[in-house]
């Protein structure tokens, strides 16, 4: 599968030793390709799919520095941080660097030994700092957060539009903008206002398999939040509330049940806002309760849950405010919680603001939402669609509908004609609340006088009250049975609608006042598998305090991935631990030692058995199924076809001997290698050839008898690969 061009070997061996990892993810290496070729690129990706990697990895392969532009000081510095520790000089251009600092960098940039330069459009847009870029070795330019470009994002920053003189400035650079934004519109714009040639259009699927999906009605909020916290003890998360006083609510309250919660609003000083952001992201604050604003400028990777107390605005904000969780990949829950009355607590903070025109789309939005909120199809598809993209599974087994945790009213065909067939009798020239009463017969004065109690749907579902039925509606708006028109939300039958009546549909109606459904079913894909719990916690602890020590987060050091790995394997020795995903030369070197001390130690102390390092580890990395090598081979393909050893090579790459062995039979294979000799001594090779010829090629083990059992099996392997390959 891996067509093993240069770049690709270049770009596997970037990602085995600097990152520790072996695969790309989807689009990363088709965008890290336009990094290396240096054609201009728009690379759209969600949340979490790996964006900073497609401009890193080719920086980190290339001559010169790339030129990274990112709109907040704090997410430039984690980046740096987090290259640093990956051991890849970075710097960032900002205006708290002391002038000591600035010339420092500056030195550090003329020597060309800086591979990625972070800063703020507003700064690289200065007279100076584009001048010194173009005395410089440049390797592209690469622009985060590119949305911010475009007046049709949600987060326009007009210094973005200031861009374009770059290109002026640096003719000859190719320039690479990413963005998690899903809107067609928006990639157009950023195309165009950064006047990019011919860019690669790279989309990605939006979709996040590995966020949870809930929506429960909000019957006891603090407790509903309460619950999912406990479930995640010592995990961090974000709640997010509609108001000021219900964060100051929920904060309190979760702090009085002994977590660790902050909050975050436009009411405290930039100084609290700060230190409660630090104190969330260097993990001394679990959780952080947080009206909308919170989150921008947040790249924490180890985000486990995300609750909203209240309908979000609209869906690209809900995808937004969920998509921070789980950006590492690991199963991470998102429950909404969500009451009839929040969207008119929108409408009345949306009416005082805004004028007509944006107050309507805004009004637009937040239908979407509702009307995603009242679904009962699958979240993922409902989320995926709505972003216009096609959702292929049945089942996701990652949203409260698929795993059947909604409970739903027996027979909801007969409950939707009802309720469809008054709003037919109703001429379709009445809303919802009006609908649910006739259907409740109530004796309000207003449908007397119109004579609506002589309807035959007068009163059809009269054991419900009207809050009831008004929800029902609101479902059949969501899958679509219905719809609202106008400023009045006037119901009107779709096509769909049409065909319920006829009784050819399958609606789904929840039933009333559900209790907080159980969890039935497991999520599927469980990431604690073959974890064990006791290691985990046990190197958490060994990780906080390498961080505290160098003053940052966590996952700056490893990530849960990479620890959760750790106490899965159990690599009680450095060749071993070179194998765990997420370590890469740098923090073997730096943590190795630490981190293998403390798995021996409790492999020890428990009695429980470390990792075999050679076997397991190449089984592992063992060729796949369809022959084509791994990534991590791939990486080590440049260096055998140069010559080095198996020692050297395995240098390189900070991996052990045995598994660069792994490698090199891999590289055989690929290339129909004949001659052992680069590897093997002479002697030694013409002493296998002449056992295989008397034993077959077949199993190694008679071979290796053969031998007197004094010669490697790692020798007549290679030796053995080579053979089979003369045919
Ligand atoms: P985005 O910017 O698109 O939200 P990030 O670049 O922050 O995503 O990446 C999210 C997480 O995934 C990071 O922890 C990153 O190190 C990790 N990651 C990225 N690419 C890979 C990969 N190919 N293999 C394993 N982990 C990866
Ligand atoms: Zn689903």
């Amino acid at each position: 599968m891996q067509e093993a061009t240069e770049h690709t070997e270049q770009l596997a061996e970037a990602l085995l030793s600097y990152w520790g990892y072996d695969s790309f993810r989807p689009l990363q290496r088709e965008a890290m390709e336009c990094g290396m070729t240096g054609r201009d690129s728009v690379v759209v990706l969600p949340t979490g799919g790996g964006k900073s990697l497609c401009y890193q990895a080719p920086a980190a392969c290339r001559d010169g520095v790339a030129v990274v532009v990112s709109p907040l000081i704090s997410l430039m510095k984690d980046q740096v941080d987090a290259l640093t520790a990956c051991g890849i000089p970075a710097a960032a251009l900002n205006s708290t660097l002391s002038t000591e600092e600035k010339r420092d960098i500056t030195q550090r940039l003329r020597e060309g030994e800086i591979k990625l330069l972070y800063a703020a459009p507003e700064r690289l847009l200065l007279d100076g700092t584009l001048t010194f870029l173009t005395q410089l070795n440049v390797s592209f330019v690469a622009i985060d957060e590119a949305h911010c470009i475009s007046a049709w994002g949600h987060d326009f920053r007009p210094e973005y539009r200031g861009l374009k003189v770059l290109r002026e400035a640096l003719p000859q650079v190719s320039m690479h903008a990413y963005t998690a934004t899903a809107s067609e519109k928006v990639r157009q714009d950023i195309a165009s206002q950064l006047e990019l040639r011919d860019p690669a259009m790279l989309v990605g699927s939006f979709d996040r398999p590995n966020l949870v999906y809930r929506v429960r009605r909000a019957n006891q909020k603090l407790k509903q939040i309460t619950d999912l916290v406990d479930r995640h003890r010592g995990e961090s998360g974000i709640v997010y509330c509609i108001s000021r006083k219900e964060v100051e609510r929920t904060a309190e309250a979760l702090r009085g049940l002994g977590v660790h919660a902050a909050p975050y609003h436009a009411g405290l000083s930039d100084q609290e806002r700060h230190r409660n952001q630090e104190d969330f992201i260097e993990d001394r604050v679990q959780v952080i309760v947080a009206t909308v604003a919170f989150g921008m400028g947040i790249d924490k990777p180890d985000v486990r849950f995300v609750a909203h107390t209240g309908l979000p605005k609209s869906v690209e904000h809900y995808q937004q405010e969920s998509g921070r969780a789980g950006r590492d990949g690991l199963k991470s829950d998102c429950l909404l919680l969500f009451s009839p009355g929040d969207a008119n607590t929108w409408r009345r903070m949306l009416a005082s603001s805004d004028d007509q025109q944006s107050f309507n789309s805004a009004m637009q939005a937040l239908n979407h939402m509702c009307d995603y909120a009242n679904s009962v199809t699958c979240r993922h598809k409902s989320l995926v669609e709505f972003f216009g993209q096609a959702y292929e599974k049945d089942n996701c087994g990652a949203c409260d509908v698929c795993l059947a945790e909604l409970e739903t009213v027996d027979e909801p065909l007969v409950l939707a004609q009802k309720i469809v067939s008054c709003v037919a009798r109703l001429d379709q020239r009445f809303g919802g609340d009006y609908t649910s009463k006739v259907l409740a017969g109530s004796g309000e004065a207003r449908i007397l006088s119109s004579g609506h109690d002589r309807l035959s749907t007068y009163g059809l579902l009269k054991e419900y009250k009207p809050p009831v039925i008004r929800d029902w509606i609101e479902q059949l708006v969501g899958q679509g049975y219905l719809q609202k028109e106008g400023e009045y939300d006037v119901l009107q039958i779709t096509e769909t609608g049409l065909q319920l009546l006829k009784g050819d549909a399958q609606p789904r109606l929840l039933r009333p006042s559900a209790p907080a459904a159980r969890q039935k079913k497991k999520a599927s894909g469980d990431d604690w598998e073959g974890v064990d719990r006791k290691l985990f916690e046990k190197l958490r602890t060994l990780r906080g305090e390498q961080a505290a020590e160098r003053g940052v987060p966590a996952y700056i050091v490893f990530g849960d991935t990479a620890l959760r790995d750790m106490a899965r394997l159990r690599p009680a020795t450095l060749d071993a631990f070179s194998n765990v995903k997420g370590v890469g030369a740098k923090k073997l070197e730096d943590f190795g030692k630490l981190f293998v001390d403390a798995i021996a130690d409790y492999c020890r102390a428990n009695d429980v058995a470390p990792a075999d390092p050679a076997p397991t580890v190449a089984a592992r990395y063992a060729a796949s199924e369809d022959d084509s090598p791994s990534l991590p081979a791939v990486a080590a393909f440049r260096h055998f076809r140069e010559g080095l050893s198996i020692e050297e090579t395995a240098a390189h790459l900070a991996k052990a001997n045995s598994t660069v062995v792994g490698y090199l039979n891999q590289y055989l294979q690929h290339e129909q290698i004949t001659d052992p000799t680069p590897w093997v001594e002479r002697g030694l090779a013409l002493r296998i050839e002449d056992a295989i010829e008397q034993v077959g090629l077949g199993r190694l083990k008679p071979i290796y008898e053969h031998l007197g059992g004094d010669v490697g099996y790692d020798e007549i392997r290679i030796v053995a690969s080579c053979v089979a390959n003369r045919g």
